[in-house]
């Protein structure tokens, strides 16, 4: 059905910013699901009347930084607009947002799809504004908790670029990653600190004219929004190929049955009555201001994936691994800083993706609380490079490295780990051997030349797999040469 249309979709996202305070008093932002209702509560925001507003700075840096890492004109002059509209979770009876003068204009930001092409998508606005209460309805009542009112809110509403479930699954994805690496939204969808509502429409292909779009809400999760994204394309295109037209409405998505369902219709566009709130003055944002967020801002993950990519060689998996979470970006980038002769980034990588995830995981450790610094583990691999331990012996020293968090070299030396290369002792040991397997040494000279490894597995196992493999195969081959003679 969908060869015949073509999908249009814009995002809408909030995001609560994770500031000490709400946005416009000094009430402690709580958790929404474990605080005690209605505790993290003043008359400001629970809308007495003649309280008076004031900006939280720390919300409007944070907004800042998230309008650049979007790419958006910064607007030095800002707005505060009243969103007029009644309903219980809203005690003032408005919302404070931002509407024709809001901090970020006119970014994108570019997604990866799953073939491995790139896509611009362009940002309309990224504006303030403050969260509603939470209601909560039982089957005599309903309840309502002001503890997230007046929480600092960021809207970021996207063009309508995005052409597939699988787009929008792949941009909220990017959005999510770059709010936590700026550390400003935890990213928990499942607590309501981020909030994905698509704007969902299809055209004729080719036609100019956009079609009559739908607004999804309480989507929970980004399966969701791919999946309710996507049942929605279908049921519009369904509906316009019986000869009907898609009203617009706002429709939820049902988790269980997989399908959408309308909440309430908005033939008419909503009236807000607008207009600046008369309590707060207009924020001036200036170019000092603007160039300090600039100067904190991080280096973000699609810079740090094509850096792993370019620059170290390697795959677009492993890049995407290792730059997905901040924290595990900037342990990495720390052990390539102070890598040592034969540590390349590309051997860094694959000990962590492999070995340090591997044990993180037995252990139930995150890389905020890894006793193994990458100083450690650049020291690990040095001794690996200098033929001190070998591979397997790395990887038992750094599983002791996870448990005791001490260095390298002082477990290598009490557990007495080190290699044996010492040529004097490896070559009595293959004395013995050769002596006592005189039917293995004749097939050898025979011509088994295969039996050698035989032979190497010998030596490992009389010293514990500690020989150097390299000093065995040598002294091996020559030792048994001169059984010929
Ligand atoms: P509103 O203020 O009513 O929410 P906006 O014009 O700000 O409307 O658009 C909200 C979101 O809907 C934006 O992400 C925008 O890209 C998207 N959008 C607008 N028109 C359409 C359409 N016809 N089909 C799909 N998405 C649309
Ligand atoms: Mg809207
Ligand atoms: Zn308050």
């Amino acid at each position: 059905m969908l060869q015949k249309y073509e999908p249009v979709i814009g995002l809408e996202i909030h995001a609560e910013l994770m500031t000490q305070s709400k946005m416009f008093c000094g009430c402690r932002v709580v958790d929404s699901v474990e605080a005690e209702p209605n505790t993290a509560v003043c008359p400001v925001c629970l809308g007495m009347p003649g309280m008076l507003p004031v900006v939280n700075r720390r919300a409007v840096d944070f907004a800042l930084l998230v309008a650049l890492a979007l790419n958006c004109e910064v607007q030095s002059n800002n707005i505060f607009a009243r969103k007029n509209y009644f309903y219980p979770d809203l005690a003032k009876g408005y919302q404070i947002s931002q509407y024709e003068f809001p901090i970020g204009l006119r970014g994108y930001l570019d997604i990866t799809l799953s073939d491995g092409t790139i896509k611009r998508i362009g940002i309309r606005r990224v504006h303030m504004e403050e969260d509603t209460g939470k209601l909560t309805h039982l089957s005599d009542g309903s309840l309502v908790d002001f503890n997230r009112s007046g929480v600092a809110l960021l809207e970021i509403v996207s063009d309508p670029d995005i052409r597939s479930g699988e787009e929008a699954r792949a941009y909220a994805m990017r959005i999510r990653q770059i709010l936590r690496y700026l550390r400003v939204n935890t990213g928990d969808m499942e607590k309501g600190v981020l909030r994905i509502e698509p704007n969902i429409s299809i055209r004729p292909r080719g036609a100019e004219a956009f079609g009559t779009r739908v607004e999804l809400k309480n989507l929970n999760s980004f399966r969701a929004l791919a999946d309710g994204t996507d049942f929605e394309l279908d049921r519009q295109a369904a509906l316009l190929d019986s000869g009907g037209r898609v009203i617009q409405e706002t429709r939820g998505w049902h988790d269980a049955r997989r399908e959408t369902f309308s909440q309430r219709s908005k033939e008419e566009a909503e009236d807000y009555r607008y207009f600046t709130d008369p309590d707060l003055p207009p924020l001036y944002i200036d170019e000092a201001w603007i160039e300090s967020a600039r100067i904190a801002l991080p280096e973000l993950p699609q810079a740090k994936e094509a850096r792993y990519r370019d620059e170290f060689g390697l795959s677009d998996y492993e890049a995407s691994v290792l730059a997905e979470d901040r924290a595990v970006a900037e342990w990495f980038d720390a052990a390539v800083a102070g890598k040592g002769a034969g540590a390349s980034p590309k051997t860094l990588a694959n000990w962590i993706l492999n070995d340090l995830f591997r044990l993180m995981n037995e252990r139930g450790r995150s890389i905020d609380t890894l006793p193994v610094t990458p100083a450690a583990l650049v020291a690990l691999l040095g001794q690996v490079e200098q033929g001190t331990i070998n591979q397997t012996t790395a990887r038992e020293v750094l599983a002791e490295m996870m448990d005791s968090g001490r260095d390298p070299s002082s477990i290598i030396e009490s557990r007495g780990l080190a290699q044996i290369s010492d040529e004097a002792a490896l070559t009595s040991i293959i004395d013995t051997i050769i002596a006592g397997n005189p039917g293995p040494v004749a097939n050898y000279l025979g011509g088994k030349e295969n039996l050698l490894g035989w032979f190497v597995g010998q030596v490992m196992r009389e010293t514990k797999g500690r020989a150097n493999p390299a000093v065995v195969n040598e002294l091996l081959r020559t030792r048994l040469e001169r059984e010929r003679m």
